[in-house]
């Protein structure tokens, strides 16, 4: 089967054709380096996806808490770990880069937080 995607690796956002049999990659085209072709089959055999959100907070300056994943997770995770984000409250003050969930989910990567939030 074959595919349209549009490499996010860089800004010129080259549009790559992919042809692909269920997760196995068969060829790739209109990539201009080899971040393209690496990234056409990461997304066709294990797509991943950095998680961005926010989690509730109690008694601290803001209500909610802007966090993502240290790393990219596998996509179909993705639904799990926003169930598992709501589940979250962070009570104590955080840096930028805090982790507010190691090992998340058990993915060998960590839930931290984007900004500061001091008491409020
Ligand atoms: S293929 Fe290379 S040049 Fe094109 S968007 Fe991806 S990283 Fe950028």
């Amino acid at each position: 089967m074959k595919r349209l995607m549009t490499c996010i690796e860089c800004p010129q956002g080259c549009r790559l054709e992919v042809e692909a049999d269920g997760t196995r990659l068969i060829s790739v085209t209109g990539y201009k380096c080899k971040r393209g072709q690496a990234y056409a089959r990461q997304e066709t055999e294990a797509p991943s996806r950095t998680l961005t959100t926010s989690v509730l907070t109690r008694g601290l300056e803001l209500k909610m808490l802007p966090v993502r994943t240290s790393k990219p997770i596998p996509r179909e995770k993705l639904f799990a770990a926003m169930e598992a984000v709501k589940r979250i409250v962070v009570t104590s003050p955080v840096k930028a880069g805090s982790v507010i969930a190691p090992d998340f989910l058990g993915l060998g990567v960590d839930l931290v937080a984007c900004r500061r939030l001091e008491k409020a």
